[in-house]
């Protein structure tokens, strides 16, 4: 086995050679969105320098060039994914947008009063508040799974939550506030047996999982781009193709129709039915060039180094005193959810910046998942392909002498 080209990564992210407060930044906030490598940064200036228009509608070259990049990005989505056809990749904003378009076209076109929506109890907001949305608006009800005190999901309790009434299931590949990660497969498969479809939020697990929605076997699978080393404002969704064909647009306007009337309108084929408007022409090329990045280290090696670098923290983390993790799964990421005696996490994260270290204090979108374990709110260090053992020495370091000036 080759050795993970760690310096190689670290030099690709030019952001990481910096200093904050005169310390080298520690970056540790990947789980809320991760940094660019040279290739998406030159990606996104070459594509505005070089071949720029807007797509699909243009007969000039610069729109045609437009259009191939922004249709090979969709074909390398495509293949992240391990989707059977390109139809059945839809671009949108992020995860967020994606389970909302879901929600609001196959949800309100297929709930009816007294349908039943799963979700577990350590879903994001994204994941919560949409389905709450649809409940509203179609009387469903919405029922959620529990998790355990080490935050797993109780595998026999979700079993028992679905019923013949149950629509849908919308459940996270792995927990941004935890770490959990989810037997998806499993659960889609206990889902279809009872007739329910199955929703994969993805936004956490597409960065350091290989994904292939074939295997899982779920019916929709979200993720952000700008979480996988990609820029902001792109992110996108598998579909199964019956699923979406029968599926109403969202929104309406251009590019989603092929005929209108005053009196009819008729809306395009797939995938274009639901990306009406102009889309993030340049940000789907540039996370194209994430993907290809991502799988030019190869996502095998990179969850690897990221099981070694999380593994790692947790055996360092007990030697500070006072602190309790939150998210002990026997599956999980590389994600290190804290509390510390006597220490509140937003100053945790204010004095760790000091030490240049950044990490996420708060409630993760999550709040549910604080309640349960009553806490107010975590510290969240959270790993990315870049990171290495000495930072986790570091923010030990740092987390020790924090403690000190408290204790
Ligand atoms: N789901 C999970 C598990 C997340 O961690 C996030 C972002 O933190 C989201 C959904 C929402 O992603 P976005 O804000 O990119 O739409």
């Amino acid at each position: 086995m080759t050795a993970y080209p760690i310096d190689r990564i670290r030099a690709d992210f030019p952001i990481l050679g910096q200093q904050v407060r005169g310390k080298p930044l520690v970056y540790l906030d990947n789980a809320a969105s991760a940094q660019k490598p040279n290739a998406v940064i030159d990606t996104l200036a070459d594509f505005y320098r070089r071949d720029f228009a807007n797509i699909h509608r243009s007969v000039h070259t610069l729109g045609e060039r437009a259009t191939a990049r922004y249709e090979a990005a969709r074909e390398t989505v495509r293949q992240f994914l391990n989707a059977e056809a390109v139809e059945e990749i839809v671009f949108v904003r992020g995860t967020t947008e994606a389970i909302n378009l879901v929600a609001q076209s196959w949800g309100r076109s297929n709930l009816r009063e007294g349908d039943e929506i799963l979700i577990t109890a350590m879903e994001h907001h994204s994941n919560i508040v949409p389905w709450q949305l649809v409940c509203q608006q179609t009387g469903a009800v919405l029922k959620v799974a529990p998790i355990d005190a080490h935050g797993e999901l109780l595998l026999e309790a979700f079993e028992r939550l679905l019923t013949d009434r149950t629509r849908l299931v919308a459940v996270t590949h792995m927990s941004n506030a935890l770490g959990t990660i989810n037997p998806v497969k499993r659960l889609t498969a206990m889902a279809h047996a009872h007739g329910a479809k199955v929703l994969v939020d993805g936004a956490q697990a597409a960065p350091h999982l290989a994904v292939d929605v074939q295997a899982l076997g779920c019916d929709f699978y979200a993720f952000s781009g700008h979480k996988v080393y990609g820029p902001t404002g792109i992110g996108a969704f598998y579909g199964r193709r019956g699923l979406l064909e029968a599926m109403p647009p969202w929104q309406g306007g251009g590019e989603m129709i092929r005929t209108v009337t005053f009196e009819k309108t008729e809306y395009a084929d797939l995938p274009y039915k639901f990306e009406a408007g102009t889309p993030a022409i340049a940000e789907a090329v540039g996370l194209a060039a994430a993907i290809e990045y991502v799988q030019g280290i190869g996502l095998k090696a990179i969850a690897a180094h990221e099981h070694d670098l999380i593994r790692y923290a947790t055996e360092r983390a007990a030697e500070v005193p006072g602190l309790r993790l939150i998210g002990t799964a026997r599956h999980k990421g590389a994600i290190l959810s804290f509390v510390v005696d006597r220490v509140h996490p937003h100053d945790l994260g204010t004095f760790l910046d000091h030490y240049g270290i950044a990490v996420r204090a708060g409630h993760h979108c999550a709040m549910p998942v604080m309640d349960f374990f009553q806490v107010p709110a975590t510290a969240r260090a959270s790993f990315g392909m870049y990171n290495t053992r000495e930072e986790v020495d570091l923010l030990i370091y740092a987390l020790k002498e924090i403690i000190k000036v408290f204790g």
